[in-house]
């Protein structure tokens, strides 16, 4: 019996790993160029750490975390609650009043898996935190837009407001006056939310629901004057920026934790319209964590989906080759070779070199699997007369290269010899 991967849990193979890194490289790159700085968190968090950020009543606390219960501790299901419980444990806003952090890494919910879904899922989170301007707020889906653009993936952006303290539970009153006259025409699900979490019976994906919400009122009229003027000066932001974009007042992510600003990058390209990047401010939150009364706001950006549409959308990728491949034909070449691939590894040269004394044309195929640059021929006739090949691999040309007995000395002439036209990998 083979052992095989959890359901739900996934491997990422070397072929796809190639494109994993491109996004994190290039996330990395983005983020970096908007000053944001990495924070590396552990994976595992006490469970009321969650509790209190995300909300008992939602469904990632209700029904999907991974919780060692007699541990009182639990996998991270999102980003944001283990990077604010980090800040505020460090005390980070002492250092700088703006902090702007990122985590790239796994997160853990225990959901019906379907494509771009896993229950190991990855991604990538950013936090901006102490910064309570709107401006703040279309930077970040500015910055979110240029990842995905550099990633060459097309989605739309969608964002909404939630009001604040002051304007949402007015509207949430009216809404479940709303939804209780339309009980018994929403889901199982829904009749549950209008007592503990209305607002969740807006973005109710049955189309039964969809259409009992549409003559809903919206939380965009009720919204009190600074939370208007903050969603007001957030637009005018994105239009600055060239940001385009479209409101949806039925948006409003699954977390309790936000106010005002609540966005999503969404696509059509995966089947049923996805969102693969989302986001907003919680202003109340880091205080709610036991921490200082600091606003914030962040997103988070599925690394599965972008994956996906990168492959749907053909996103050009490096390709990783070999600078020199060795081949060396019979015991005393391979002798030779072994030490001289080392040094070339050691200058810094991807070096390969078969080990297992094949043919020569066996060892052709593989330094074109392995996608050489070049191959050094080394028979062991060659040896004698100090002589190898070096063969150029794209053009097919040869020409003799005298042999050092100094590995090390081979190497560094070999070097200076392939790096003149060592292609650069994007
Ligand atoms: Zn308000
Ligand atoms: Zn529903």
């Amino acid at each position: 019996m083979k052992i095989k991967a959890i359901n739900g849990f996934k491997d990422i193979l070397p072929e796809e790993a190639v494109r994993w890194r491109f996004m994190e490289e290039k996330a990395r790159d983005i983020f970096g160029r908007f000053g944001a700085r990495e924070i590396r968190l552990p994976i595992l968090e006490k469970t009321e750490l969650f509790a209190r950020s995300i909300g008992e009543a939602t469904d990632i606390v209700e029904k999907e975390m991974y919780t060692f219960a007699d541990k009182g501790i639990t996998m991270r299901p999102e980003g944001t609650a283990s990077l604010l419980r980090a800040f505020i444990e460090h005390g980070l806003h002492v250092q700088q009043p703006v902090q702007r952090l990122y985590t790239i890494g796994p997160m853990f919910r225990h959901e019906r898996p379907q494509k771009g879904r896993l229950r190991q899922f990855h991604q990538m989170d950013v936090e901006v935190i102490g910064a309570p301007e709107p401006a703040v707020d279309a930077e970040l889906m500015a910055m979110g837009r240029m990842l995905l653009d550099e990633l060459g993936i097309s989605a739309s952006l969608e964002i909404n407001s939630l009001g604040c303290p002051d304007c949402r539970p007015g509207f949430r009153s009216r809404l479940i006056g709303f939804l209780e006259n339309r009980r018994h025409r929403l889901c199982q699900d829904c009749r549950r939310r209008i007592d503990t979490n209305p607002l969740r019976v807006l973005d109710c994906k049955k189309p039964d629901c969809r259409a009992q919400v549409q003559e809903a009122p919206s939380i965009l009229d009720a919204l009190c004057d600074p939370c208007r003027d903050h969603f007001a000066a957030v637009c005018r932001g994105l239009e600055a920026l060239g940001v385009d974009h479209g409101v949806n007042r039925f948006m409003v992510r699954g977390l309790d934790y936000y106010t005002r600003t609540t966005f999503e990058f969404i696509t059509g390209d995966l089947g049923a319209q996805a969102a693969i990047g989302a986001g907003g401010r919680y202003d109340g939150l880091i205080e709610q964590l036991g921490g200082p009364a600091l606003p914030g706001i962040g997103f988070a950006m599925g690394m599965e989906r972008l994956a996906l549409l990168m492959e749907q959308q053909e996103t050009p990728l490096p390709r990783p080759a070999t600078d020199l491949f060795v081949a060396a034909l019979g015991e005393k070449a391979a002798a030779y070779a072994f030490p001289l691939v080392h040094e070339l590894r050691r200058l810094g040269l991807s070096a390969a070199m078969d080990h297992s004394g094949r043919s020569l044309k066996a060892q052709m195929k593989q330094a074109g699997r392995t996608r050489a640059n070049y191959t050094l021929i080394i028979g062991d006739n060659e040896l004698e007369q100090q002589e190898a090949i070096l063969r150029d691999m794209a053009t097919r040309k040869q020409e003799s290269v005298a042999l050092q007995t100094d590995a090390a000395e081979q190497a560094h002439l070999l070097a200076l010899r392939v790096r003149q036209n060592v292609i650069v990998h994007p």
